[in-house]
């Protein structure tokens, strides 16, 4: 049986370090057969790319350097892996961004610098990097981006970034609209709170995960490999008549009044 992704190009956008979500959607998208393409901004999540992708035995067909604050990084970027790659079938964004100070105590002090800058790598650069990712698209293709129930629900601390999830998922919206006409798809994925570097930023994390212990459906958190494994199909033929959408991937938690 063929795979999901056989022959496809895919770029992933947001690999840290093994805890990253778009590590776990890494393995998925190559257990389905997809040609991987990765960006990163820092030196430091280049190294740890290129070792874990070493580790797992995974050829990428480019590693290419995107500072998605920089509308100029993220143009070289895709021309680089247009010379490279040619046509590309799917975007994986998975990149946010607000500082550390602004993610404790009350949203009413949040800054005007850190409202802007929690926007605009959170949120803008989806519509940056759609904008240039769709000319690589001339199959049509499906894109994904990573969302949080901070957008839809008050969530104590997550604040400017539960703002910038909100104007995220509103451009999820408009960009599928946007691009529909030419084959491609935009969706994302909301998931429950995982331990990763970004996730350190959050105050009380602790308090966050054991909430869903106790309160969603399933009774657990979910992890790296459960949103890899639904990006894939976001990703994938299975989806095909799905745009505009958010869907969880939270073990139900959303549900729970
Ligand atoms: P990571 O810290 O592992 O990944 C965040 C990524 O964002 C890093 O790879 C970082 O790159 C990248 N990034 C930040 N600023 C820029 C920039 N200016 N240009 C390019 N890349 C940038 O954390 P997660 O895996 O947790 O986060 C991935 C996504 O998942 C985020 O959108 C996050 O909000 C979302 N999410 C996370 C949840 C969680 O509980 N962890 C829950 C729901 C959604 P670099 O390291 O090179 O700076």
């Amino acid at each position: 049986m063929t795979k999901l992704l056989e022959g496809k190009n895919i770029v992933v956008m947001g690999v840290a370090n093994e805890r990253s979500i778009a590590w776990g959607i890494t393995k998925s998208l190559h257990n389905a057969g997809a040609n991987l393409i990765f960006t990163n901004r820092q030196e430091r999540s280049y190294k740890k790319l290129v070792k874990l992708l070493d580790k797992h035995e995974i050829e990428p067909k480019a590693v290419v350097s995107c500072d998605v604050a920089s509308d100029e990084s993220v143009q070289e970027a895709f021309n680089e892996i247009k010379e490279k790659v040619g046509v590309i079938h799917g975007l994986v964004h998975s990149v946010a961004f607000a500082k550390r100070e602004e993610l404790q105590g009350e949203y009413v002090n949040t800054s005007r610098d850190g409202f802007l800058l929690a926007q605009e790598i959170s949120a803008y650069s989806l519509v940056s990097v759609t904008k240039a990712a769709q000319e690589l698209m001339t199959e049509g293709g499906s894109i994904v981006t990573q969302t949080y129930i901070g957008a839809e629900q008050v969530v104590p601390g997550y604040n400017v970034m539960g703002v910038a999830k909100a104007s995220l998922e509103a451009s999820v919206r408009y960009l599928a609209e946007d691009v529909g006409k030419r084959g491609i798809r935009v969706n994302a994925v909301s998931a429950g709170p995982i331990r990763t570097l970004s996730a350190k930023g959050v105050a009380n994390f602790n308090e966050k995960s054991h909430v869903v212990e106790e309160k969603a459906p399933l009774r657990r958190n979910i992890d790296q490999d459960e949103v890899g494994d639904a990006t894939l199909f976001f990703l994938s033929e299975l989806s095909r008549g799905i745009t505009g959408e958010v869907l969880h991937v939270d073990a139900g938690f959303n549900i729970i009044g």
